[in-house]
């Protein structure tokens, strides 16, 4: 679904992703581990053509996004994204921070839009709360809405950065069964995430970046179990 030749992003003078590669096959999870500024978001941000890149190349089913003829709203219009802090807009309830982009972006007709919109909240057991407003629903269901709000637009690839980071503990959990949820659906997706042991459980592919690099990949089972880099080692001994 997404690949990424020797991405190079500089800002400034400081170099936060060098000789990036990745490849996400269709209907996996990629989860992106790693120190704080080790360029998990930024990685994230290129994909969705939020940040230019100095040099390399990204792919979307095998057609290259970073050429500069590509259309960057045609792009995102393919990828779903959903950061730490939920961004929903506080005037608008649910239902419509949801339909908004559906209706507006894809020129989906209301009736339609709402009937999706309705069915995406009662799968991630939200029904009853399409007519709430943002500041009336918990951390974790406002972090579920945004989610929706993502899939309502039926997104080829699924990027989600840090979106537990700013959650109560107790609410982690209910967003992360909607993940596993969307997993076992076959939604492929990237998340950046310190959630070692979701990682673990949940992703087909684990990179671990340092300074930019990706010093390490492979499967949970390699990455954590047996990781062959020193600062790999390192890094996941002061999680523990
Ligand atoms: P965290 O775990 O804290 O979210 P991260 O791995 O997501 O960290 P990034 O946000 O990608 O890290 O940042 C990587 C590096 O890029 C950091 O050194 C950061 O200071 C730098 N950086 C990110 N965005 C910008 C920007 N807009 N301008 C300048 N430097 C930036
Ligand atoms: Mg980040």
């Amino acid at each position: 679904v997404l690949r990424l030749e020797a991405v190079r992003k500089t800002f400034g003078r400081t170099v936060v992703l060098r000789d990036v590669d990745l490849e996400v096959a269709p209907h996996t999870v990629t989860a992106l581990i790693g120190a704080s500024g080790s360029g998990k978001s930024t990685l994230l941000r290129c994909a969705n053509l939020l940040e230019e890149i100095d040099d390399g190349a990204i792919f979307l089913d095998g057609e290259e996004i970073t050429d500069p003829r590509a259309d960057p709203d045609a792009v995102r219009r393919r990828i779903g994204v959903v950061f730490q802090a939920y961004n929903l807009f506080p005037h608008m309830t649910v239902l419509q921070n949801i339909t908004l982009a559906p209706r507006r972006v894809h020129g989906v007709g209301r009736a339609e839009a709402e009937e999706r919109a309705r069915e995406l909240l009662e799968r991630l057991g939200l029904s009853g709360k399409a007519g709430e407003y943002p500041d009336r629903l918990s951390g974790g269901q406002q972090q579920r809405v945004a989610i929706v709000r993502a899939l309502a637009c039926r997104p080829r690839l699924l990027l989600l950065d840090e979106i537990t980071a700013a959650l109560d503990p107790e609410l982690v959990g209910e967003v992360l069964d909607v993940v596993r949820g969307l997993k076992d659906e076959g939604m492929t997706m990237i998340l950046a995430t310190h959630e070692m042991g979701f990682a673990r459980d949940v992703a087909d592919q684990v990179c671990f970046l340092d300074g930019g690099v990706v010093l390490e990949r492979g499967t949970p089972a390699e990455v954590f179990g047996e990781p062959r880099q020193e600062r790999t080692r390192r890094f996941l001994r002061r999680l523990v």
